[in-house]
């Protein structure tokens, strides 16, 4: 069952998703070679709940730490561990936040230093999908417009897209109503409605689609162990169109990176 939310509940959830994005701007400045996942895990612990939140991930179908943090081949649900990041790793960071009775949840993949120019490809189409999936995200369109988007663009650059996991509606529960896969048919699927809230969130592998599980029962690699990107937002249906409750600003604020790739989505009374 779709989850409809007020305008109420939807401010509700831009605090919470927004907690997620300054926790993630906040862990930008920190991801260097020499860093861990799991000190990383304790600074967005800590940063979470000094701001009034919970960590969203933490204990969730009994996981063990705040972040999923998925480095190079690991596609997602990796677990924060003490291996040292190296110059040219990526890494995903995935980040839930419960707070005010909702949820917010999103994923960017940084690069450690500097990377290949082929994996700076990767994170650059996989991020772009993910606006051409958000744009899709509107009235008269349905579920399978926005994967259709992500699919055919990922596709069309060779690479390929993980199937087995999907975006989902967002709410008072992590996962909610619908599944919102980054693979499609236009016109298909349950229909968008005002007041849905989704995370939509493409998970892009440079080579293979296949994907295989790590023995603990978390961590999904790719198959062909080339490397994974993931970038995820949480996108309210406001007015007819998608709007953004998360943002990469605070990322971007940190790194120094000049973007305007959000500014079509973003509320217009939102002050950052
Ligand atoms: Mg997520
Ligand atoms: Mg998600």
């Amino acid at each position: 069952m779709i989850i409809t939310k007020t305008k109420e509940e939807i401010e509700l959830m831009r605090k919470s998703a927004l907690l997620v994005s300054k926790t993630l701007g906040m862990l930008a400045k920190e991801i260097k070679p020499g860093v861990t996942s799991l000190h990383l895990d304790k600074l967005a612990d800590e940063y979470i709940r000094d701001h009034g939140g919970y960590p969203g991930f933490l204990g969730m179908y009994d996981f063990p730490n705040s972040l999923c943090i998925s480095p190079n081949e690991q596609v997602v649900h990796g677990i924060p561990n003490d291996t040292p990041y190296e110059e040219g790793d990526i890494v995903s960071i995935d980040c839930g936040v419960y707070m005010n009775g909702f949820y917010g949840d999103h994923a960017y993949t940084f690069a450690v230093g500097e990377v290949s120019e082929e994996v700076a490809k990767l994170l650059e189409v996989t991020k772009k999908s993910l606006y051409l999936g958000i744009e899709q995200f509107k009235e008269g369109n349905r579920v399978g417009d926005v994967g259709y988007a992500i699919q055919k663009y990922c596709e069309d650059h060779g690479y390929g897209i993980v199937r087995e996991l999907v975006g989902h509606g967002v709410g008072r529960d992590m996962h909610e109503d619908p599944e919102i896969p980054n693979y499609g048919r236009r016109g298909r699927g349950k229909k968008f409605k005002e007041g849905m809230v989704i995370a939509i969130e493409p998970m892009v592998n440079m080579g293979t689609r296949r994907i295989l599980q790590l023995p603990d029962g978390w961590t999904i690699l790719t198959a062909d162990r080339k490397p994974s990107a993931h970038f995820e937002h949480n996108v309210a249906l406001v007015d007819g169109k998608p709007e953004l409750l998360s943002t990469f600003y605070y990322i971007y604020e940190a790194l120094g990176i000049e973007s305007n790739e959000e500014d079509a989505f973003r509320a217009k009374s939102l002050v950052l």
